[in-house]
């Protein structure tokens, strides 16, 4: 990625102090202070820079998993056609969430909440042998849900932005080892950013079957009760260095073996069974959900291939989305202190930022203006507050955007030769050269 030249002067950063008493939870009032987001409507947002960049890095970690784990990205329209949703059954079921349009020429169309129909239409026009397959067709795309309460900012937004996968095989347990790698690929990707998400048997509402797993971060705030296993929690994820053309049965029995479940899902008398001291029940935000559903689409979609033996089955499906929006509340709501936001490394908007205590002093904004060169020099995105505003401030403000590391230069260090490293989680600080800092930084 190319390193952002970013001079907090010159920069978009509408900082407020006022939050709307409709902001209920810290991650809502975060975002509306550090203006990462800006509200246009109930559940609709605007991405303010600040945002804008923690959505892509989020979105980008999701790509590069999915694409680790043998996914192909696509982009599907926001704009569907009810035709298909009928031919599926679901225009009627779907009810009020789904926001329907009408076109100048009277023709039914909705804003999609979901892709299954659309994707299926594209795999059946194109795909008609077992040889094709196992196939799996993402995107990231903005989806619409007329939600009934949209409450705690993008956590529950009616836009919103999801990362959906669908997988295509010929037999149920070739559909199975695709469910395995997206179960493995999500721990993943969620560990990349910094958060532990559990995986929890969940309801499949009236499809039936068990595979269906939601990915919960554990947070007081969270919608859904859930029970788990301690040791889940103490579990890290699968790796990056996972062979995804491997039998994952058991990475994924490993946690599918110990208790975990949602509400819905929830059983007193295995809970019960689970060593006292590890009986974890709490809250949770679901922020992916995998699915296997077999043929419920391909069905009545007449989305068929054809077997070796040349006989013609409707192909086996499953699929997998991530709140790519919602996981920026959500990790706010794991990662944030008494002062502000404590971004994770991999998804913080920039790398470090660099305080120029004294503007005006010569040898202050000298020094300042070189520790920034070579900071995006070394590649890292510096955001650089080189204001006129009280130091007080500007630290204030620092810590309230929550980038993990901040540089400060002010005249005693530039006369040793040093700045001032404050590493924001733990609030240390350092007295270093500026290449010691950058190592740091790296
Ligand atoms: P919820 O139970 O929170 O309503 P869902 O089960 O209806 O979510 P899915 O259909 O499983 O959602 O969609 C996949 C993912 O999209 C969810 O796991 C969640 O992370 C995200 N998501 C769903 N609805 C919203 C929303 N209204 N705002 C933001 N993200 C959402
Ligand atoms: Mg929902
Ligand atoms: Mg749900
Ligand atoms: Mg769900």
């Amino acid at each position: 990625m190319i390193a952002t030249i970013m001079r907090l002067s010159r920069y978009f950063l509408p900082v407020s102090k006022d939050v709307p008493a409709d902001a209920a939870i810290v991650s809502h009032q975060l975002m509306l202070r550090t203006g990462m987001v800006r509200q246009n409507g109930a559940g609709i947002y605007t991405w303010l820079p600040l945002g804008f960049k923690v959505l892509q890095k989020i979105e980008q970690i999701v790509r590069e998993e999915m694409d680790r784990a043998g996914a192909i990205e696509l982009l599907m329209p926001t704009i569907q056609q009810a035709e298909l949703w009928e031919e599926s059954g679901r225009y009627d079921d779907y009810g009020k969430e789904m926001l329907r349009i009408t076109d100048r020429h009277d023709r039914e169309m909705l804003f999609g909440p979901t892709n299954e129909e659309l994707i299926t239409d594209v795999f059946r026009a194109y795909v008609k042998s077992y040889k094709a397959l196992p196939l799996n067709l993402y995107h990231t795309q903005w989806k619409f849900r007329d939600e009934i309460r949209p409450r705690f900012g993008v956590m529950r937004g009616r836009e919103f932005l999801m990362k959906d996968a669908y997988s295509f095989d010929l037999t149920e347990e070739a559909a199975r080892a695709s469910y395995n790698r997206m179960f493995c690929a999500y721990l993943n990707a969620f560990d990349r950013m910094g958060l532990k998400a559990v995986p929890m048997q969940a309801d499949t509402g009236p499809i039936g079957g068990d595979l269906s797993h939601e990915f919960i971060v554990l947070a007081d705030t969270g919608e859904s009760a859930v029970f788990c296993d301690r040791d889940l929690l103490d579990m890290g994820a699968p790796g990056l260095d996972l062979d995804f053309e491997a039998d994952l049965t058991g990475e994924v029995e490993k946690r599918t073996s110990l208790y975990a479940a949602t509400e819905e899902m929830h059983d007193e008398a295995a809970f019960a069974a689970v060593p006292s001291d590890r009986q974890v029940s709490a809250r949770g935000i679901e922020v992916g959900h995998i699915f296997f559903f077999g043929t419920k689409y391909s069905k009545p979609m007449n989305a068929m291939v054809q077997t070796a033996d040349g006989t013609n089955v409707p192909v086996q499906m499953g699929s997998y989305g991530i709140g790519v929006s919602r996981l920026v509340g959500g990790i706010i709501e794991a990662c944030h202190d008494e002062n502000g936001i404590v971004w994770p490394k991999a998804v913080s908007p920039f790398d470090v930022g660099l305080i120029s205590m004294r503007p005006k002093d010569e040898a202050v904004s000298t020094a300042a203006d070189d520790a920034y060169a070579a900071l995006t020099h070394a590649g890292l995105d510096v955001l650089y507050d080189e204001t006129d505003e009280r130091p007080g401030s500007k630290f204030n403000r620092m810590d309230l955007i929550g980038l993990p590391w901040q540089i400060v230069i002010g005249p005693r260090g530039v006369e040793a030769g040093q700045v001032e490293l404050k590493h924001r989680k733990s609030g240390e600080k350092f007295d270093v050269t500026l290449e010691d800092a950058i190592a740091k930084v790296k």
